[in-house]
């Protein structure tokens, strides 16, 4: 009788990084304005790895189009509403799991 080489258990492929709620909104409406169509997802925290983070820790949010970035007023062209975004999902951030793992997670201090 032949017997077979038991197969190599297959590769997993990477589990996606999971996206956790957002922990400065219950709802899906633009953070700022409230408006509940054209909105995009936000991620607080941009670049890699701290794009992938945001999700993962629930720093995003729901933006008007506008706000994000088709407009000159988006927060992607306007360095103080996006400072302000950062120190406001940081500050809830710290509430929950404080500065050390805020800064463990995200590299730095916004506040
Ligand atoms: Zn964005």
């Amino acid at each position: 009788m032949n017997v077979r080489p038991v197969p190599k258990p297959s590769k997993k492929p990477k589990p996606r990084p999971k996206e956790a709620p957002s922990i400065l909104q219950d709802r899906k409406e633009c953070y700022i304005t409230g408006a509940v169509t054209n909105l995009h997802k936000h991620h607080i925290f941009g670049g890699n790895p701290n794009r992938q983070h945001s999700d993962e820790y629930g720093c995003w949010i729901w933006l008007s189009a506008d706000l994000h970035n088709l407009s000159k007023d988006g927060v992607h062209f306007n360095k103080e509403l996006d400072l302000a975004l950062k120190r406001e999902a940081q500050s809830r951030f710290e509430a929950i799991s404080g500065r050390e793992k805020f800064i463990e997670v995200f590299g730095k201090s916004y506040l």
